[in-house]
Parts: structure tokens; C-alpha cells; sequence
């Protein structure tokens, strides 16, 4: 029975509500004055010097998703657009990912890393290797992390994973750091996930691939992933192990996505019921051809259109989740959903394993075809053409900002004077360490035009003092 409030994943993510939620949204998906009614709760408003957003629940956004005319598209980008202005401004936060280990034990029928690919060769980073993709990292510009390894308890035992950590944290070559390492590997038990905490990694990510549960144990034939009730509840354990951060994702193409937006929605909801906190991110990856992966194979893929309708839908739904787009979309696709909700990318990823310091793509172990090659320079000069600012901050996290203290800065309208301050200085970080020289003139036209934008007084003169003393070459100011 249908129970946000249950721990177990049969009932928070009740197959039959999700049915029920399908056949209620195409019932009512032409009923003007309800959709009139849903568009209007979800729309910003101003409490105090607070602006605040209602969500929508996964009924009232599957109607909006079911709903096919185009004017009410336009209204719900206008909306998605607005929400995102209010909470995310026009930072967006960059990352990059780093693939520790391709050893993988379990079937994932859509993954090259299914334990049955003979084709590639498996690969898992020494200590040394750690080090050296790190410096590249680092050379490049990134501040921030998300580590990827396949399911392995032999090969990328929980030790090997935080030894990682210890050493990716360790490293500081020049004037390079990272300062956030989110992790993204298979679910685990409580007692795992407290290492995880204890080893200060930032947000702790797992896609569900898929909601639907009949279609997951088949795509998931063997394998300790083939547990969905253990997979699904990963984040409530990953919570009691005192992980506040989590990030949800699906793999879009797997299974039906109104199907999965619903799924997606409630379990955001389960996690808001139980633990008081939604989801800190969502990611939206689709489906890639990768070594012995057909795309075409999944019948349930999703056109550019569609994709973008669900990136606006979740930001209207969930307006304090962040929500992370990978390389595994296009520079289009990309330009088009950053503006209708995406507040986080990745740049000049590599999916291989020891892949940022090879050569030459395409690399042999990619665990997908990453359609957006640009340098890091590239993106980031992009962005700022297009009038966003590159955010390379991690304060949040290390200011203990975490969870719902997270949630109440983003809603009491103070990220303006935090975020906003924050990104800026350690774009100039990047300008000045990083950047080639047209990208610098770029971005230090904008950090002087968005200085402008920073409501409190005080706070903009702090932030224009540390800017001067980023470029006499201090670094690392947050507020
Ligand atoms: N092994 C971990 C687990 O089982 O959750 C996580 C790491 S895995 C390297 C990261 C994610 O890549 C998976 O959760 C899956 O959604 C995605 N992925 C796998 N194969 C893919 C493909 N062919 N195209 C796009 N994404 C894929």
C-alpha cells in the first residue's frame, strides 16, 4: 500500500499509485482549470524578504507532464525559468567526474562494465594514478569531484574507496585543490556509508536507473544490484549513516518516463516524509551508446523535446533540488536545460579509467559516449557568453551548510549574498590560475558587472576585497 512515510521501497514507491498517478494525469491532462490551479501553486512568492516555492506533488506535475498543448509548455518554461532565477540565479556550479575502477560484478544490461563484457580491459587506479589524474584535474581548473567505480566488494572494496579520497584530498599541486569529492558508487550498508561521511565526501549519489520494478530486476539480471528493495532504500540508509546529501537520478531510455517522472518524484517525497530533507540533487542521464551498448536496444528513449519538458517539470516541482546534467548530452541540449533548471554540469569529463591522463580519445574502457568534448576553458567561456556565471564553490559543504541548513539558506533568499559572492571569487580563482586569455577578459568583465548584484553592502565590499587579494594570488575566501 502507497506509504511516502514507509522504509519499504514496495510502499514508498508504490507500483499501484504510480498507475493510479498515470491514469489521474491523462484524465485530467486537457483540464485547463486544474492545470490553471497547479501552474499557479507552484509560481514564487514573497514572504518577507523570502521567496518561496510550494513544489508540486507527483500527481499534480504528472498532470502538467501528461498536458500536450503548447501553450501551457510555454507557460511551464516561463515558470521553470522564473524558479530558477529565484533560487540558482545564473550560477552554475561545474564538476568533473573521476573513474576509479571498472571492475564491476554485476549485469546491468545497459553498462559496458557488466561483468560479462570481455571486450574491455578492467582497470582500477593505484594510489599513484589517483595522484596523477588529480593534477590533471586540478590543471584543468576543477575544484569538485564525483568519483565512479563499478560494484566490486574484492576488487573496490569500501577501503580502496576511501583511500581515494584520502589521497584525491591530499593532493595540492600549485595553486589546485579539490574541496568536494561526492561519491557515486553502488549502494552499501549503513555502517559503509558513516566511512563515507567520516571521510567528508560532499553529496552521496545513486541512480535508481529505473523505477519500475518488474523492468529493474530484468535489466539488473545478476548481481548484489539486482536487489531493487536494497538499491531503493540505499539513501535512507545512506541518511542514517548521517549523509545529508543525496543525489537521485534515472537513467532516462530504461522504462516509460512518465513512469520514472513519477517514481523520481515520490521518492524525493519518501526522503522529505522520513527524514525531514529532500533530495540535495537529481540527475537526468540518458541513455548512451557505449562499448557493447546499443542505445536503440532500449525502446523507451526520449527526444530532446521531451527531455527538456522533464528538466523544466522537475525544477518546478522540486524548486531546492539541484539538478545535475553530465557530457552525456550536447552542447545544445545542454544550453537549452541549463536555462530551464540544470544549476549543475560537468566539464571536459573523461569516463574511462585513468582517462584525464591518456592522450587521445576515444579511450577503450569509456563507460559512455561523452557527446560533449569542449575543454574545461571552453565550457566555462561558453557559460559566460551566455551570461551565466561558472561557479567552482564548495562552501556550503565546508561551512557545514548541509542538508536542510542548506534548504533554509536557499529559501530565506540569503543565497544571493552567499552563493552569489562565492562564485564569483573562485571563478576569479579560475581566471587567474586557469583561464587562456580570452576567457579571462570574458569573465573579468562579468565578475565586474555582477558585483552589482549582490544585495548586502558589507558583503559586497568584503567580496571586492577578497577579489583583490585572489589576484595577489591568496586564495580560497568563502562566505
Ligand atoms: N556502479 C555504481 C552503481 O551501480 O550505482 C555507480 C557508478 S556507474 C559508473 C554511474 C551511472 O552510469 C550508472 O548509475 C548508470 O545510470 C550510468 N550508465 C551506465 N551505463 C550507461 C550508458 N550506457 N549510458 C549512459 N549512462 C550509463
Amino acid at each position: 500500500m502507497y506509504d511516502p512515510k514507509s522504509l519499504c521501497a514496495d510502499d514508498f514507491i508504490s507500483h499501484e499509485e504510480i498507475l493510479a498517478t498515470l491514469a489521474y494525469a491523462e484524465e485530467n491532462k486537457n483540464n485547463k482549470e486544474l492545470i490553471a490551479q497547479i501552474l499557479e501553486k507552484a509560481r514564487p512568492r514573497k514572504e518577507g524578504s523570502s521567496t518561496i516555492c510550494a513544489g508540486l506533488t507527483h500527481r499534480e506535475a504528472s498532470v502538467l507532464l501528461a498536458c500536450e498543448d503548447p501553450e501551457i509548455l510555454g507557460q511551464i518554461y516561463a515558470l521553470a525559468e522564473e524558479i530558477k532565477l529565484a533560487y540558482y540565479g545564473n550560477r552554475i556550479v561545474i564538476f568533473a567526474p573521476l573513474y576509479l575502477s571498472n571492475y564491476c560484478i554485476n549485469g546491468c544490461v545497459y553498462c559496458p562494465y557488466h561483468r560479462k563484457n570481455k571486450n574491455i580491459p578492467r582497470k582500477k587506479l593505484s594510489q599513484e594514478e589517483v595522484r596523477q589524474e588529480v593534477i590533471a584535474l586540478q590543471d584543468m581548473g576543477h575544484k569538485r569531484l564525483a568519483i565512479e567505480a563499478g560494484e566490486d566488494p574484492q576488487n573496490n572494496p569500501i577501503e580502496y574507496i576511501l583511500e581515494c579520497i584520502k589521497t584525491i584530498y591530499s593532493i595540492q599541486h600549485k595553486n589546485g585543490a579539490i574541496r568536494r569529492v561526492n561519491v557515486n558508487i553502488a549502494a552499501t550498508t549503513v555502517e559503509e556509508y558513516r566511512m563515507l561521511k567520516e571521510a567528508g565526501i560532499g553529496t552521496y549519489i545513486l541512480f535508481q536507473e529505473t523505477y519500475h520494478k518488474e523492468s529493474y530486476l530484468k535489466l539488473h539480471p545478476t548481481g548484489p544490484k539486482h536487489d531493487y528493495n536494497y538499491h531503493t532504500e540505499a539513501m535512507d540508509r545512506a541518511m542514517e549513516g548521517g549523509i545529508d546529501d543525496v543525489g537521485l537520478g534515472v537513467l532516462f531510455g530504461l522504462e516509460l518516463y512518465k513512469y520514472e517522472f513519477a517514481g523520481l518524484l515520490m521518492h524525493a517525497e519518501h526522503l522529505e516524509a522520513v527524514h525531514g530533507v529532500g533530495p540535495h540533487t537529481i540527475s537526468v542521464p540518458r541513455i548512451k551508446h557505449a562499448d557493447d551498448i546499443d542505445p536503440s536496444a532500449f525502446d523507451n528513449g526520449i527526444s530532446d523535446e521531451i527531455f527538456a519538458k522533464l528538466c523544466a517539470l522537475i525544477r518546478i516541482a522540486v524548486p531546492y533540488t539541484g539538478m545535475i546534467i553530465s557530457t552525456r548530452e550536447s552542447q545544445a541540449v545542454r544550453e537549452k536545460v541549463i536555462r530551464l533548471g540544470v544549476s549543475q554540469i560537468s566539464g571536459a569529463s573523461r569516463t574511462s579509467v585513468g582517462g584525464y591522463t591518456k592522450e587521445e580519445r576515444p579511450t577503450d574502457t569509456e563507460q559512455f559516449d561523452v557527446s560533449d568534448q569542449r575543454t574545461l576553458d571552453e565550457v566555462i567561456k561558453w557559460l559566460m557568453e551566455l551570461g551565466y556565471i561558472p561557479s567552482f564553490c564548495t562552501a556550503c559543504y565546508r561551512e557545514g551548510r548541509t542538508g536542510d541548513r542548506f534548504m533554509s539558506l536557499c529559501k530565506t533568499g540569503q543565497i544571493q549574498n552567499c552563493c552569489h559572492p562565492n562564485a564569483l571569487m573562485t571563478l576569479k580563482e579560475y581566471l587567474m590560475d586557469y583561464a587562456s586569455e580570452e576567457t579571462r577578459v570574458v569573465g573579468e568583465a562579468l565578475i565586474q558587472a555582477e558585483l552589482s548584484n549582490i544585495p548586502k553592502e558589507q558583503v559586497r565590499r568584503i567580496a571586492k576585497e577578497h577579489l583583490e587579494q585572489i589576484a595577489e594570488g591568496i586564495r580560497d575566501f568563502r562566505f
